[in-house]
């Protein structure tokens, strides 16, 4: 059985800081990492940055510092979601690493000789996504995603034969050898393979990139495109350029994370690029949808930017994590608000969770003075359902789920009613009902650990001790 399990997220570009979005991605990610740990598998999880883009050129200019200044500064608001966000990831890759270039210059030159041409080329680039669009993907002459006006660039690149690749990369999705998931997203890409695969330019030059990017072995004028370099990262971080054993452990990927404005240059660019290379391919991918704020696009000058750190500040990072995996939507756009965000903290987590865990903690102290004595009491949770539901990467699903066991065990309280057992002495059913609501606290814990570390961690270490005691607030309600 092969027992490693390789997860990755996408590398975002270094030219603000991090947001909501992206947390999302990175804590989504976490909780698929998190779970094949605890299932036993050898786990790497891998994020980073990427680097080597015009937009960290030119966000640097406006700064008036220089581009490695740029990315030095802005990775590290990015390194620091690992805190952040309790993120467990193994590796942080940055682009502009040695290993990083060492390696997408080794992907470039193990790719067939045929599959990279020199052409002269006019198309219309947009720097914000760091693409060329052809003039019938534009909308109203705008590019599709940002929604301004493209450059209009004119000049000799290296091209990828990506035309080559049409019929292997249809029948490679459709099979589901790269499992493209949800469904939705699979169609999408087998109906953009369906409209014919054009080949794509995969170098700049020099100067239009303001000699910034991996340089293209054995050209001095070009520069690598910057997707080119950044699909790389995948294996360049697991030590691809000199053979290293966690690429021989690691690659392929089990799944790559993403969101959905970059699923072409996952489910085709990339792969395309692996099969010239003679490469293995990854095996999933996973693409979450966009999150809006109060209803609206998240964008600098609406001013909505929601910043994570702040957000955990003031929350804490449990609820975060909590919020953006239960309330969104694992697949599809899901928006962020202020009033539903406290609602859900104070419902969830202050009430369900929070009193089921104190007013347990607190009946052991108070009527067995923290010792119950060993009853044997049956358990009827079906946790595995949880894991499933993991799988299949339906965490809001799966945290529905331990919410009903938990409105069980309060339903329970309320029908038992521990305080009339304990008035009328019947010590051997109180102590039944209270093991009972202990170990469902436990199987709390456990279901929660890769969705809310510290949390799992806190009621877990409170209901093994030998003594209960009162537990203090886990979420203390928000006025
Ligand atoms: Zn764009």
């Amino acid at each position: 059985m092969n027992n490693k399990f390789y997860v990755t997220t996408a590398i975002p570009y270094v030219n603000s800081k991090p947001h909501i979005g992206f947390a999302l991605e990175l804590i989504q990610s976490d909780v698929i990492a998190r779970y094949h740990r605890i299932i036993g598998k050898d786990t790497y999880f891998l994020t980073g940055s990427d680097e080597n883009s015009l937009k960290n050129v030119q966000a640097a200019e406006k700064e008036g510092i220089s581009t490695q200044e740029l990315c030095d500064k802005h990775s590290q608001s990015f390194m620091e979601l690992k805190d952040v966000l309790d993120i467990s990831n193994d590796d942080f890759i940055r682009t502009t690493d040695k290993k990083h270039f060492k390696g997408a210059q080794k992907l470039w030159l193990a790719c067939r000789p045929d599959d990279i041409y020199k052409k002269k080329y006019k198309g219309f680039y947009c720097v914000g996504c760091e693409c060329f669009y052809p003039e019938k993907d534009l909308v109203d002459g705008m590019c599709p995603e940002h929604k301004t006006k493209p450059d209009v660039i004119e000049e000799e690149n290296y091209f990828f034969k990506l035309s080559e690749y049409q019929q292997k990369l249809k029948t490679l999705i459709e099979k589901d050898d790269i499992k493209i998931i949800p469904e939705h997203r699979k169609n999408e890409v087998l109906s953009f393979i369906g409209q014919g695969l054009e080949d794509f330019s995969i170098s700049r030059s020099k100067e239009r990139a303001k000699d910034w990017g991996v340089p293209i072995p054995g050209d001095k004028e070009q520069v690598m495109y910057v997707w080119f370099d950044a699909l790389s990262n995948y294996i360049t971080a697991l030590d691809y350029a000199d053979d290293g054993e966690l690429f021989k452990k690691f690659w392929p990927a089990d799944v790559h994370m993403i969101g959905k404005g970059i699923l072409r240059f996952h489910a085709v660019y990339w792969p395309a690029m692996l099969m010239s290379a003679g490469l293995p391919l990854p095996k999933s991918i996973f693409v979450h949808g966009y999150i809006t704020v109060e209803g609206q696009k998240i964008s600098k000058s609406l001013g909505n930017v929601i910043d994570p750190v702040a957000l955990v500040d003031e929350f804490g990072i449990d609820a975060v994590r909590y919020f953006l995996l239960r309330e969104i939507s694992p697949t599809h756009d899901g928006d962020f608000s202020r009033e539903r965000f406290i609602k859900r903290y104070n419902a969830d987590l202050a009430n369900d969770l929070g009193n089921l865990a104190s007013r347990v903690a607190n009946m052991i102290e108070k009527f067995f003075d923290g010792e119950l004595p060993e009853v044997e009491v049956e358990n009827e949770y079906d946790l595995e359902k949880i894991n499933t539901l993991i799988e299949e990467f339906k965490f809001n699903e799966a945290l529905e789920y331990v919410w009903k066991l938990i409105s069980t065990a309060n339903s329970f309280v309320e029908e038992e009613k521990p305080w009339e057992l304990a008035a009328i002495k019947n010590m051997d059913k109180l102590a039944k009902v209270l093991t009972k609501l202990k170990i469902t606290c436990l199987d709390v814990s456990l279901a929660l650990e890769p969705f809310l570390p510290s949390t799992s961690v806190a009621i877990k270490k409170h209901f093994s001790q030998k003594t209960i005691t009162s537990i203090e607030p886990l979420f203390p309600r928000i006025q």
